[in-house]
């Protein structure tokens, strides 16, 4: 599979198929957007919010939630400290919402994770619940991760944060007031 990106890679370059993609790395919108990164997205999402090659940062991760106050979404949010809009963009039928501690841990045992190694990790002080964890509903999802940002001590309070629902189909996106 990942032999077939390469060799994509190599008639896409020779081609000069990245001509139209040509920018420089400052973003032309001040937008930062936090979004999921389920695979329905990857094109709809930037097409439907009118977003071309050098417009704005896009952080992804499962769910487009913050798991820790200093982990790689805010340290993201730091890299791109002069955006002055942040849009967290959840998603309608997000699997992520459905995550759930220990049925991740079943799986990695079934993939050949020990037992032991699990009780390690737990012991060093991971709580497996809380880092592994679902959501309610996508909206309730998006309410938190935007009022992370806001109370953030490190995001500066004159930076707008503004939540949305966007429709994994149509791409239709519905506020989160
Ligand atoms: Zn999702």
């Amino acid at each position: 599979m990942i032999d077939e990106l390469v060799s994509y890679n190599r008639e896409f370059v020779k081609n000069k198929g990245y001509e139209k993609y040509i920018t420089n790395k400052y973003p032309d919108k001040k937008i930062a957007i936090v979004s999921c990164m389920d695979t329905r997205l990857t094109e709809l999402l930037p097409a439907s919010l009118g977003i071309k090659n050098g417009d704005v940062k896009i952080i992804k991760n499962a769910g487009a939630i913050i798991s820790h106050p200093f982990g790689s979404v805010i340290r993201s949010l730091m890299v791109a400290i002069y955006v002055v809009e942040v849009m967290i963009i959840g998603h309608t039928d997000c699997g992520a919402k459905h995550m759930n501690s220990s049925e991740m841990i079943e799986k990695m045992k079934e993939r050949g994770i020990p037992q032991e190694r699990i009780d390690m990790i737990r012991y060093c002080g991971i709580n497996f619940e809380s880092w592994l964890r679902g959501f309610e509903t996508s909206e309730a999802s998006v309410h938190e991760t935007v009022e992370q940002i806001r109370n953030h001590p490190l995001i500066p309070s004159d930076i707008t944060v503004r939540g949305f629902v966007i429709d994994s189909v149509t791409g239709e996106l519905t506020p989160v007031e």
